[in-house]
């Protein structure tokens, strides 16, 4: 096949009819994320199929130009790089799929404000900024599954593994056929072999670090056992049998959990959770807050204050755990 050349986009091969694309330069930091196109093929699927890839509209509508029409949308989570331009897709006449609950955040940003907490920390506008400056726009209609169900468009057939560690809806993708395992965003983000990301996130009262890790072993034994390749939001692909993403994504927990466990070690904390949590969080151990103005530094607060806490009941579960054996 020939590869569409579209300006601001990459487009990867991974498969003769499967490409990763990109979109290059972007909005804002939580505005796209990469995804797949799963090109038509006779007797599998007669229109594109599009799997959580969040670009900029007048990005969808080059593609919907070049390859025609495109039946249907899956979206990963609620995560606002997951589906803030979801809504162009759907004026493409895509249907649009998003797990159960988070598929309603994609049709009203309330949701997203209170079903991730940010309303028992910020007011609404605050988040309204946010989704401004990603361009979020809202869906008319979203169809809900649950995650782990099979999805199935004609014949082609896209299993969705629930990854809760990340978000309490968040699913990967595995193209049982194609054995292609999409990690969605659980936290490989290297752009290229070698390069830093930010890695695995967990800034979020649903998140936890003990299924996370659960959830880098399930996605190690779907891609070690029964895939030929690896992709994800906002990283390379990555061939069987190759293990850098789980290592990567597996140290980057570990130098957190260093991070603040020497910051723990160096600091007075109180013996009260909620204290030690604030008191941490005031030394911009995460992210340089102290350098942010306006509503954004409100949001990286939140997130540092749930990535920090997530540490900090980890390492209460570790001592528990030692105590007891
Ligand atoms: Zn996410």
């Amino acid at each position: 096949m020939t590869i569409p050349k579209i300006k601001n986009l990459e487009f990867r091969e991974v498969t003769e009819d499967i490409l990763l694309v990109h979109q290059i330069k972007v909005p804002d930091q939580f505005s796209c994320c990469d995804g797949l196109l799963i090109l038509p093929k006779e007797g599998r699927n007669s229109n594109t199929i599009v799997l959580d890839l969040n670009i900029e509209p007048k990005y969808s509508i080059e593609i919907y130009k070049k390859l025609g029409p495109i039946s249907h949308y899956v979206c990963t989570h609620g995560h606002m790089d997951h589906m803030s331009h979801v809504y162009g897709w759907e004026a493409l006449n895509a249907s649009i799929h998003a797990p159960f609950s988070e598929a309603y955040y994609l049709t009203d940003l309330y949701n997203f404000y209170n079903g991730f907490g940010f309303s028992e920390m910020m007011d609404f506008h605050t988040i309204e900024k946010f989704a401004h400056i990603n361009k979020y726009f809202s869906c008319k209609e979203v169809n809900t599954f649950e995650p782990a169900d099979i999805l199935k468009f004609e014949n082609i057939e896209v299993e969705t593994i629930p990854f809760k560690g990340h978000s309490k809806a968040h699913v990967g993708l595995y193209l049982p056929r194609e054995k292609i395992l999409h990690i969605s965003c659980l936290g490989f983000d290297q752009s290229e072999p070698g390069a830093d990301g930010f890695g695995p996130w967990y800034g979020f009262e649903e998140c936890s670090i003990e299924q996370y890790l659960d959830d880098i072993d399930k996605a190690e034994n779907i891609f070690l056992e029964k895939s030929k390749f690896l992709t994800s939001s906002h990283a390379y692909i990555v061939k069987n049998p190759d293990k850098t993403p789980f290592e990567y994504m597996r140290n980057k927990i570990k130098e957190n959990q260093k991070l603040i466990g020497t910051a723990i070690l160096n600091s007075k904390l109180s013996s009260n959770l909620e204290e030690s949590v604030n008191l941490l969080l005031e030394q911009d151990l995460i992210f340089q807050k102290k350098k942010m103005k306006s509503f954004l530094k409100k949001i990286y607060t939140f997130w540092e204050y749930w990535i920090i806490k997530k540490h900090l009941q980890h390492t209460y579960k570790i001592l528990e755990i030692e105590e007891e054996g």
